[in-house]
């Protein structure tokens, strides 16, 4: 891990806090309302390290077993800060128990097998003392009706919600969403959409739903404009050659 590796992550990051910073400004909203996650996926234990020094202390990943060798890699280090690990990806039902009590948040959630599934394992691990509270988790939807996009369909969410809100052993704290690339103006109607969908599941369950993942490197800047309440960023963290103006 070079000198320079570091500097680029950390002049990176204040470009990146700032450029949220101004976006949210423009929807009256503040910092504070809004977590970072660094996607760390494409990356090793080092170049996490060095995104630890740099400020960041959320991470995601998306396949569970780099999940795992990560938090292990890192953990019991009494020089490190507090950092936590989501999961962010597609996730196989053969995986869910790696995943419980690694990740503080399942942001994937795109099918209500898949909900009632992590929901008996975590009460199963929660009766046997081995998991200390419910799974947070984010329905995810498949709001653009992309074909290659995994979750739930508007329509699906609206009516599991109900029933996803029964399950116990997990808590649903929001959407998460992905936009189609390339194109700013499908990405905003694609999170104003998760955003209108949130709205409507609150009001029509009486639940509360504060959590919306969406925004990526191309497109966090509208989805912050949008609402959203987690961006989760890789390419504009860690690629130092990902254009950043
Ligand atoms: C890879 C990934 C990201 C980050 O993508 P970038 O375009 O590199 O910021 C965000 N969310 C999910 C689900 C991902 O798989």
């Amino acid at each position: 891990m070079d000198e320079g590796y570091r500097d680029s992550i950390r002049a990176r990051r204040e470009l990146i806090v700032a450029r949220m910073a101004d976006a949210l400004g423009r929807a009256g909203r503040s910092l504070d309302e809004v977590q970072l996650v660094a996607v760390s996926k494409t990356v090793g234990v080092d170049e996490v390290r060095a995104a630890i020094a740099a400020g960041y202390r959320v991470f995601g990943e998306n396949r569970p077993q780099e999940l795992v060798r990560k938090t292990a890699a890192l953990a019991g280090d009494p020089d490190l800060p507090a950092v936590r690990f989501d999961m962010i990806g597609n996730l196989q039902t053969n995986k869910i128990n790696a995943v419980l009590g690694r990740a503080s948040l399942i942001h994937s959630i795109g099918s209500l097998h898949l909900a009632q599934a992590v929901s008996s394992r975590a009460r199963r691990r929660i009766d046997a003392g081995e998991l200390d509270a419910s799974a947070d988790v984010l329905i995810e939807v498949n709001v653009s009706g992309e074909e290659s996009k995994s979750g739930f369909a508007p329509a699906e969410v609206r009516a599991a919600m109900g029933e996803l809100m029964e399950l116990s052993g997990i808590r649903v704290r929001g959407l998460m969403t992905m936009a189609p690339r390339g194109d700013q103006d499908i990405a905003r109607r694609t999170f104003r959409g998760l955003r209108e969908l949130r709205d409507e599941l609150e009001r029509d369950h009486g639940v509360a739903l504060p959590e919306l993942s969406c925004g990526m490197s191309e497109d966090f800047e509208v989805a912050l404009e949008e609402g959203s309440t987690i961006v989760r960023l890789g390419r504009v963290v860690f690629d130092p050659s990902f254009a950043l103006q």
